[in-house]
């Protein structure tokens, strides 16, 4: 077989533990049959990681910038049992927050739906994408224990000096006090992600807040996200069938549990951290969620949801065998690829990300699946692979696929 050609490299992030196992395999197995791979390739391994100081993270995010679409295998996030273990010269930062900062970007979150791996909400029968606004609120809060009787107030020195105070409460007795902020500009930023990657896979976005309370605070993020709707998006949506649709989040909470799903629901910082993983849950399994960082200006970065299943790596070290679970990896893969193929107008990649997504779809539908997913499924007498038991199923399907 011919394989297809590409024009742009893709960014190629590498990773930790078992996710870099099967990494290096599904690429062998998966990708490079097929397609005559043009990758940028660095190596975000913890221990070349702490070789570059961390460079590599910034000039992968960089790469990304430059070229427009990376694909990125889970990495680990040191803390003080990591630095010990590989020895390291400190505790780096998160690859993930340090390529989301570079791009600017928001995290969209989205489930694979496979017949035999059921919802727990019954009438949720497409995707639900969820995005969180990344940035500020109680995640960067300054917090103050009150000791007893005073005013708590809220000051504001502009840069010429003006002051403005408010007064938030006359405390008669002990109690708490929090300032929280955000800025017009990530706010922004965080819409134009949010509209682009509506328009990106041609769904509805759903946006909350609660501003019939803050009408300030959440008032702005409505405000912003309706100007940057109706100066930069609305004619692209109605082109495209689409709508923007802003309520208050209780309402949004509701109408999401009685929706078929297919939408994009955009939610500030708090909300999104709750309800992603609220979702996850409802769709059956972590190793089912995918993941994809956008940037304002039209950047993607795919990976899976979850991280570098340390546990089963170290089964693997000792030797053993290992049931880990590949789908949302090889989904990073086909959305870089399928990404890449848009914007580079191949349409034979296209279809190869569409026929590998399908391969692993009729893979598990067909019964045969990692120990993770026959644990849960409702399909009768599901067949457990190991971990590369089952890209190799999934290649057998690709070969049939591909042949037609
Ligand atoms: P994890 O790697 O997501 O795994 C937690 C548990 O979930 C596993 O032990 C396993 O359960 C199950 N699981 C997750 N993914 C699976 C898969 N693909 N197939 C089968 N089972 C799967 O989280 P963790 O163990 O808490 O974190 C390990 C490392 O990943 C940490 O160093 C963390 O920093 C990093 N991390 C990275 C990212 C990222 O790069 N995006 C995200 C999260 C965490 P059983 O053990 O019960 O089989
Ligand atoms: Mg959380």
């Amino acid at each position: 077989m011919k394989k297809i050609l590409m024009k742009t490299p893709i960014v190629e992030m590498d990773g930790d533990e078992m996710t870099r196992v099967l990494w290096k395999r599904i690429r062998e197995t998966l990708i490079e049959p097929f397609v005559d791979l043009k990758s940028e390739y660095y190596d975000l391994g913890l221990v070349h990681r702490d070789e570059t100081d961390d460079r590599v993270t910034v000039d992968a995010a960089n790469a990304i910038l430059k070229y427009g679409v990376g694909v990125k295998c889970a990495t680990i996030t040191p803390n003080a049992a990591r630095v010990e273990e590989y020895h390291l010269k400190k505790t780096y930062p998160s690859p993930n927050g340090t390529i989301r900062a570079i791009l600017d970007g928001t995290v969209f979150r989205a489930p694979i739906i496979v017949r035999g791996i059921d919802r727990y909400v019954k009438n949720w029968k497409k995707p639900i994408t969820i995005a969180r606004h990344a940035y500020g609120d109680v995640y960067k809060n300054t917090e103050f224990r009150v000791p007893g009787p005073g005013t708590g107030k809220l000051v504001f020195t502009a840069a010429d000096g003006t002051v403005s105070e408010q007064t938030i409460f006359e405390f008669k007795g002990p109690g708490i006090l929090q300032g929280v902020y955000n800025l017009d500009e990530s706010i922004e930023s965080y819409a134009r992600s949010c509209f682009n990657y509506c328009l990106d896979v041609k769904q509805d976005l759903w946006f909350a807040t609660k501003d019939t309370i803050s009408k300030t605070y959440d008032g702005r993020f409505r405000t912003i996200f309706e100007t940057v709707y109706e100066n930069e998006y609305r004619e692209q949506f109605e082109q495209n069938g689409l709508t923007y649709f802003y309520t208050l989040i209780d309402d949004a909470v509701a109408r999401i549990m009685k929706s078929e799903g297919g939408i994009v629901w955009a939610c500030k910082n708090y909300d999104g951290d709750v309800f992603s993983d609220m979702l996850s849950s409802a769709f059956g399994s972590l190793a089912l969620m995918t993941s994809v960082c956008v940037s304002p200006k039209g950047c993607f970065e795919y990976e899976a949801a979850h991280g570098t299943v340390q546990r089963h790596y170290y089964k693997h070290l000792k030797g053993e065998n290992t049931s880990t679970n590949s789908v949302a990896t090889i989904f990073a893969w086909s959305g870089a690829l399928r990404k890449r193929g848009e914007l580079d107008q191949i349409p034979e990649l296209v279809s190869f990300a569409d026929c590998l997504e399908k391969a692993v779809i009729d893979t598990i539908e067909s019964g045969v699946m990692t120990g993770d997913l026959a644990l849960i499924t409702t399909l009768p007498d599901p067949v457990k692979t190991d971990s590369f038991g089952f890209i190799d199923a999934v290649k057998q399907k690709l070969d049939e696929l591909t042949k037609e």
